[in-house]
């Protein structure tokens, strides 16, 4: 089991490597030795990363505690597992834990919630999508299956979808009383909350004086896959794509604050993680580029992988990916305009045009 403890401020480094994330297709191999450093100066909010085991794809995650305004903060949760359990009570003083903030409602995130209520005292914060989610979880998996079998997927297939859906394995038991992040958070804690869909539509980013807590935001050498997702608000399909172009503004105006991602190392280079997510993504773009004109994403999925084979879950996450894609393809515009605001299209120029043009 991977559990650390490391204190962050504001020149902390980091040298953990990670495992990547069950929502993500990225490459990570590398496990890296967590160094026990403490940094600390007198008025420097510091804020402890805690590395949790967990049974999925993603490798650890990180959850971190840190005193705000005297109070004690929990930002995320880790999985719900036995493990994660003793970890919380091992290492975060329950009994004064006075506000749980949740970055997205992913299970390796918000898996120990439920738990968490009635094992402490502290307030609870969701993003406000995600409280959409809670109340409505069975229309929006309903709404979902609409949505994939727009797109050209069987019944077969969304019967087992609806398999994994309902097994509990994604979706951990909720909390029952919550608030709303955006909202309830109180003033004093002097947490400033970036709303930064694209992963899925709900991602906040936490951003304090001198560091920023960001989910799955800012992951290193991961793509993490924005995910198909009914739109809570507006109804139909949630347009991660054009979420993302505003959102990337957003991450790259964080650059200066210490980033504290969820998954793998400590973000040196916002820029960096951007550029690595941005490329990956053209790259993709680029070999669906040829297939512009084919809507069914069950038929693109057979022609981009060629004959490989998915499993259920994966294959959500591809048609997740694509769909993302042909978005792109539909209105490159945003994503050039996003990235000449931050200063970085002239990195991709290239692999923009050759996604465009085909
Ligand atoms: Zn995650």
């Amino acid at each position: 089991m991977t559990e650390s403890r490391k204190a962050f401020g504001r020149d902390s480094r980091c040298a953990i490597n990670h495992p990547t994330c069950p929502l993500s297709s990225g490459h990570a191999k590398v496990h890296g030795f967590l160094s026990e450093r403490q940094y600390g100066t007198i008025n420097m909010t510091m804020l402890t990363q805690h590395t949790i085991s967990t049974p999925y794809m993603v490798g650890p995650v990180h959850c971190y505690t840190g005193s705000l305004a005297g109070e004690l903060v929990l930002f995320d949760t880790g999985p719900p597992t036995r493990e994660a359990q003793r970890y919380l009570a091992e290492h975060v003083d329950l009994a004064s834990l006075k506000h749980i903030v949740i970055t997205h409602c992913h299970v390796d995130h918000y898996g120990q919630a439920h738990w968490l209520e009635q094992n402490c005292p502290a307030a609870l914060y969701f993003p406000y999508r995600d409280c959409l989610k809670i109340a409505g979880h069975d229309r929006r998996i309903e709404a979902m299956a609409h949505l994939l079998a727009d797109l050209g997927f069987d019944d077969v297939y969304l019967a087992k979808l609806r398999q994994i859906f309902d097994s509990g394995v994604l979706f951990p038991p909720f909390p029952k009383k919550f608030l709303v992040a955006e909202n309830d958070l109180p003033e004093r804690l002097g947490i400033e909350v970036l709303s930064c869909p694209g992963h899925s539509q709900s991602d906040l980013v936490y951003v304090g004086d001198d560091w920023a807590v960001t989910g799955d935001t800012l992951l290193r050498g991961v793509f993490q896959s924005p995910l198909l997702d009914v739109d809570l608000e507006k109804g139909g399909r949630f347009k991660n794509y054009a979420a993302y172009c505003a959102t990337v503004v957003k991450l790259a105006g964080l650059q200066g604050k210490t980033v504290l991602p969820s998954h793998r190392q400590t973000v040196k280079s916002i820029k960096g993680v951007l550029l690595f997510y941005i490329s990956k993504f053209l790259q993709r773009a680029v070999q669906l580029s040829p297939y512009r004109e084919e809507k069914n994403v069950m038929l693109l999925i057979d022609k981009v992988l060629k004959g490989r084979v998915l499993d259920t879950f994966q294959l959500y996450l591809k048609a997740s990916e694509i769909v993302f894609m042909q978005d792109f393809l539909q209105q490159p515009e945003l994503l050039r305009q996003a990235l000449l605001e931050i200063g970085l299209f002239d990195d991709v120029t290239e692999l923009f045009h050759s996604a465009v043009l085909g």
